[in-house]
């Protein structure tokens, strides 16, 4: 009998890539994580036990053929595992980096379950496609005809970037118009480079380019240029515009300098760190050196404020949640990693205003406890009575989440539909909205939510607007 090349997670642990140690990582701001070397990600794939009914790809939003790349790293077939891989996800290196797998593939993995330990899937599909890039098997996309339609798309987050790939592979014309000079959306400027170095999204960013993509930066739809004219310019128009209203705290002192959103402040130390000239970082203002820092959030926004902080040598970084550790919305991961680097987490304690004049000088924060669950079965906190007391804080983040922009105001577009929350009223199987040839994909339409659903939207999307021009989606890996 042939040697088995698989379920080997009886003989082998699992194991995650070296991660640096806090004291060396939190000096700069590349990635924690070092790479697979090759037996190792060939030994790790291993482990994996073929199940019937992979629950890893079920609960995967892109359905990502994982035992068969896995099978083929164990056995050395790395060329093909990234064409399997590549066949359904457009940035499989990204979500490696930072997918919650934990909730996905390897919160489902059925070793995981039968308490051997997951098998690493976000290292290896990260590994994988790594590899591809240095061995030159990625490739600038090269459609096999052109055809004369056209698609217009406001938004360079991995919503847009996922459609116009696909789109363009099909030979379509594709036009991305992105109000930041940088495409790439959160990707670029919201998620931190400790989690995913720039230089992965600006490579991808680069290939898209040189397959014919083109790129409107500086150029935000309802300013520069009205959402009709785009309209106008394209058969197709696809709205990937994200959703960057920070929800807000009010309460006494809440208008003090010093009390800043979450996405200023990690927008300006992405900046920073291309080495732009970032006025509010020379000024302190979004800066945390030798400050005081209360974060307040559980999210994952919030895991990246804090981490940043750190990063920026703050003299003391907190975070306020107002739920435990256990009902926090962020990546148990990333908490881990926050703690390893020196983060204070404050659970149950909820802010009531603020203190000082000009500038913030405290936090006045509630203590709380769990109470009964709510509708959506999480408990609701309640406020203790006679606990309240005084965080110091020179720099305070709030961190509480993203809410969409008012577009059908703001685009003078009244007839496009939006939902009591905002976000646009679009079918979640192909993003079409009720306005011929306008579709929409990504947070715009789920509300805050994940890079790998963002990819899906996309794809999605654009199969939808290819049959609806009768052109056929391309292969996906050339
Ligand atoms: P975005 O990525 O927001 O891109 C939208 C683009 O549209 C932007 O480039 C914006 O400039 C552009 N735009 C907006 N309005 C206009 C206009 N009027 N004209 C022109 N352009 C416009 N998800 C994960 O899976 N893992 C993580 O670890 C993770 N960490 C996160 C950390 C932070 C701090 C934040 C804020 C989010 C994080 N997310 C994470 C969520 C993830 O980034 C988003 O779900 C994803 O980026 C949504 O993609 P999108 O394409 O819909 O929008």
């Amino acid at each position: 009998m042939a040697k088995q090349p698989m379920l080997k997670f009886v003989t082998v642990d699992r194991d995650m890539p070296e991660k640096r140690g806090a004291t060396v990582r939190k000096e700069d701001f590349d990635e924690i994580y070092a790479e697979f070397a090759q037996a190792k990600a060939e030994e790790q794939a291993s482990r994996c036990s073929q199940c019937g009914v992979p629950y890893c790809q079920s609960h995967c939003p892109l359905h990502n053929n994982i035992p068969d790349w896995l099978r083929l790293t164990a056995t050395g077939r790395l060329e093909e595992a990234y064409a399997v891989s590549q066949a359904t996800n457009t940035f499989p290196e990204i979500c490696g980096r930072i997918c919650p797998q934990d909730r996905l593939c390897e919160g489902n993995c059925v070793i995981e379950q039968s308490g051997h330990g997951t098998v690493t899937i976000g290292s290896v599909e990260k590994y994988i496609t790594d590899t591809a890039w240095e061995k030159g098997w990625v490739k600038a996309l090269a459609p096999a005809q052109e055809r004369s339609e056209s698609v217009g798309i406001i938004g360079a987050g991995p919503g847009g970037l996922a459609a116009a790939d696909r789109l363009r592979r099909a030979g379509l014309q594709v036009t991305i118009y992105d109000r930041y000079d940088r495409a790439g959306g959160l990707l670029t400027y919201g998620i931190p480079g400790f989690k995913l170095e720039k230089d992965v999204v600006m490579r991808r960013n680069k290939l898209l380019e040189d397959g014919g993509v083109t790129f409107k930066l500086n150029c935000n739809v309802g300013e520069g240029i009205t959402f009709q004219e785009i309209r106008d310019a394209h058969e197709a128009v696809i709205i990937a515009t994200g959703v960057y209203k920070s929800r807000d705290l009010g309460g006494p002192g809440s208008g003090a300098k010093g009390i800043v959103k979450a996405i200023d402040y990690l927008t300006a130390s992405n900046r920073e760190n291309f080495g732009d000239t970032v006025p509010e970082i020379e000024s302190g203002e979004l800066y945390a050196e030798g400050k005081k820092v209360v974060v307040i959030g559980g999210g994952d926004t919030a895991m990246d404020c804090v981490r940043t902080a750190i990063r920026q040598g703050a003299e003391s970084v907190k975070c306020l949640y107002r739920r435990d550790k256990a009902n926090m919305p962020g990546s148990q991961r990333e908490t881990q990693n926050a703690e390893e680097e020196g983060v204070e987490f404050v659970w149950l304690s909820a802010p009531k205003g603020f203190t000082g004049g000009d500038a913030v000088e405290g936090v006045m924060v509630q203590k709380m406890r769990l109470g009964q669950p709510d509708a959506s079965g999480r408990q609701s906190p309640e406020v203790i009575e006679g606990a309240d007391y005084v965080e110091d804080a020179d720099l305070v983040i709030k961190a509480l989440g993203f809410e969409p922009e008012d577009l059908p105001t703001l685009w003078d577009q009244p007839e496009l539909e939006v939902t009591r929350w905002g976000t646009v009223k679009a079918q979640f199987t192909t993003g079409a909205t009720d306005l011929d040839g306008v579709y929409a994909v990504g947070d715009i339409v789920r509300g805050a939510s994940l890079v790998v659903w963002a990819i899906k939207d996309g794809r999605d999307c654009a199969d939808a607007i290819l049959e609806k021009l009768g052109a056929t989606p391309a292969i996906a890996a050339e």
